[in-house]
């Protein structure tokens, strides 16, 4: 089988080092540029940005298809045939990763707890927004943000003049309250083609100016919350129609569980699953793709940790 990623960063390195075991064969669609996985995969296609023909030209020359990241424009996925073209996760799954608004409206919808949300788009949107959470409140991009990028602290309501004065003016954000947070966990759920589904230990993140900077396993929250955060993994991944891993990131506030966004794939809060794990998130997310029984998933270790290095 070949297996095409789309897209060239550390997630799409590291699952072509899992794949080798599985005696899959890889190609890769890279911008141009300095991209890690380019590296290690012997069939790299670059382009200048991920365009249809790009794409629709990638899509057809493998078996299977799965991304880095969810930087691709949905609407192209979706005009292509999903029932030929095997592409995981699907455009109505990239679609709702790439949007934090549609995300947390999914989760109500599911009658699953999150932070208590507005969704603002104009200027008198997010001034009534402040005015119903109250301040301190955090503002955010739905889409295009990560790793704290388009994350906002508003602590007045100078702040949100300032955010207004900093960002175009056509703008969607979710504005939520300021929340005491107990802890931080992500919870990774593998489910494959053929039905199976495979949760990993409790991860407990920890971040520093909103970016991930250790991971923790156990994670040390009460069991109880645990099983419910296993339990709410797999109600999502099973709402969402998730193939492959989808890592869901919660909040502990209050003892209790609120869930904070989704992603679609591989996360960063997994890499430890390489050593510590019985199958890595990067294996288990290629057998799921390619419709193959999961691999276990427990700790091999009684405990572990992972600093995160960023950097040159
Ligand atoms: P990103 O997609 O950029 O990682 P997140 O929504 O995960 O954005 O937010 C990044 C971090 O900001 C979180 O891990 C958390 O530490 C902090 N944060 C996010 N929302 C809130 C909130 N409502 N209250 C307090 N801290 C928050």
């Amino acid at each position: 089988m070949r297996v095409g990623i789309i897209g060239g960063g550390q997630l799409a390195q590291m699952m072509i080092q899992a794949g080798s075991e599985l005696g899959v064969s890889f190609a890769l669609l890279a911008l141009c540029g300095d991209e890690s996985a380019a590296t290690i995969c012997p069939n790299v296609t670059r382009v200048a940005d991920f365009d249809a023909e790009a794409l629709r030209q990638f899509i057809a020359a493998c078996d299977v298809v799965t991304f880095d990241h969810e930087l691709v424009d949905p609407a192209i996925l979706g005009s292509i045939d999903e029932s030929v073209h095997k592409v995981f996760p699907g455009s109505n799954t990239l679609r709702l990763a790439a949007n934090k608004a549609r995300q947390r409206e999914l989760l109500t919808s599911l009658n699953i707890a999150t932070p208590r949300f507005i969704v603002a788009t104009n200027e008198l949107e997010l001034r009534q927004a402040l005015d119903e959470v109250g301040l301190p409140a955090v503002a955010k991009a739905a889409h295009g943000g990560y790793d704290g990028r388009g994350v906002f602290y508003l602590d007045s309501l100078r702040d949100a003049d300032d955010l207004l004065g900093e960002i175009p003016a056509s703008f969607e954000l979710i504005v939520e309250e300021r929340l005491a947070i107990e802890a931080e966990i992500a919870v990774l759920v593998a489910r494959s083609r053929n039905g199976s589904v495979a949760t990993y230990p409790v991860l407990r993140t920890v971040q520093v100016d909103s970016i991930c900077r250790e991971v923790l396993v156990p994670s040390g929250i009460e069991l109880e919350l645990e099983t419910e955060a296993l339990g709410l993994g797999e109600r999502i991944a099973q709402a969402v129609g998730a193939i492959g891993i989808l890592a869901i990131e919660m909040f502990v506030v209050n003892g209790r569980i609120l869930i904070n966004e989704l992603a679609p794939r591989p996360h960063n809060s997994g890499h430890l699953t390489i050593e510590t794990c019985a199958t890595s998130q990067f294996e288990n997310h290629l057998r799921g793709v390619l419709g193959l029984p999961l691999g276990p998933t427990e700790l091999n270790f009684a405990c572990a940790a992972m600093v995160n290095i960023l950097g040159g």
